[in-house]
């Protein structure tokens, strides 16, 4: 791995604002924006790296994921029900399971994938749900009554178009709803003490890592983010990764580790600062 000017990224993608190094690692630098709040990689990537996320860590806990989605449609639900909201796409949906459930509630949904092999999955398993693609120029201006995207804002480039994206899409009074890892998390403060004290520890610091999860947001990251861009934010809450997730993620980490996140995810559930938010925001 080597850094390269090339994805050299000074300045917040989010508001332009310039950011001050906010953790430096041996290979990069984490910057928070002095505006927006929000944290990024500075390289945004490596030449020669490109991590999807383990589709086989998914499968592994399809049940636990579909409690979740389960949890993700209610929310949709409560504010935007599909009697008024029927238009709904999910941007990096993998294998459909939340499409499934949304067209089972009543929702006219279409998940996108850029995973080509989450999109094959899917057409074996849920035909006509998913399709390879993301929200770009191909999607006519308020043309959607709901975009969501779970865990996967943090892993774009550049999320300031994506949001631009979902803004034009939307029709006026249309929802945009995302889960995102957040910076108020007990995770988020246990890694960052890790990694002032082992400077050198090659793990992914405050789970942030050029590649992968690229910008970290939270809730005044989002709040800020989405005033901004001409959303009115309804709800930001604070939830956690279900641990069997966490657990089949890091299967290869030493015990040491595994036991790490048992603890502070317990913690984290008794004091409501889990390592994720779930956003709820309308288009004005
Ligand atoms: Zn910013």
């Amino acid at each position: 791995m080597h850094a390269s000017a090339e994805f050299a990224e000074p300045q917040c993608r989010l508001c332009g604002s310039g950011g001050s190094v906010y953790m430096q690692r041996p290979e990069f630098s984490i910057r928070r924006c002095g505006a927006c709040s929000t944290l990024w990689c500075d390289p945004l990537r490596f030449n020669d790296t490109f991590n999807p996320d383990n589709e086989d860590a998914y499968l592994e806990v399809d049940d636990a994921i579909a409690a979740e989605n389960r949890l993700r449609v209610e929310f949709v639900q409560a504010h935007a029900p599909p009697s008024s909201h029927e238009r709904l796409v999910e941007i990096g949906c993998m294998h459909g399971d939340f499409i499934e459930q949304a067209r089972h509630r009543g929702y006219d949904a279409l998940g996108l994938d850029l995973s080509e092999t989450a999109v094959e999955h899917a057409a074996k398993h849920r035909p006509t749900m998913v399709e390879y693609g993301t929200l770009d120029e191909n999607q006519a201006d308020e043309s959607l009554d709901i975009v969501a995207g779970f865990n996967v804002v943090e892993h774009m480039e550049d999320p300031g178009e994506f949001l631009d994206h979902v803004h034009r899409v939307l029709r006026p009074g249309g929802w945009f709803f995302a889960e995102t890892p957040a910076q108020e998390s007990l995770y988020h403060w246990a890694f960052m003490a890790r990694g002032f004290v082992q400077p050198g520890a090659a793990a992914l610091e405050v789970g942030m890592h050029p590649g992968t999860h690229i910008f970290k947001f939270g809730k005044k990251a989002w709040r800020n983010v989405l005033e901004r861009r001409g959303f009115s934010v309804a709800t930001i809450q604070s939830k956690s990764t279900p641990l069997r997730e966490l657990l089949a993620k890091n299967k290869q980490a030493p015990l040491l580790f595994r036991g790490g996140i048992v603890g502070v995810g317990a913690l984290a559930r008794a004091t409501g600062l889990g390592n994720r938010v779930l956003i709820a925001g309308q288009r004005r």
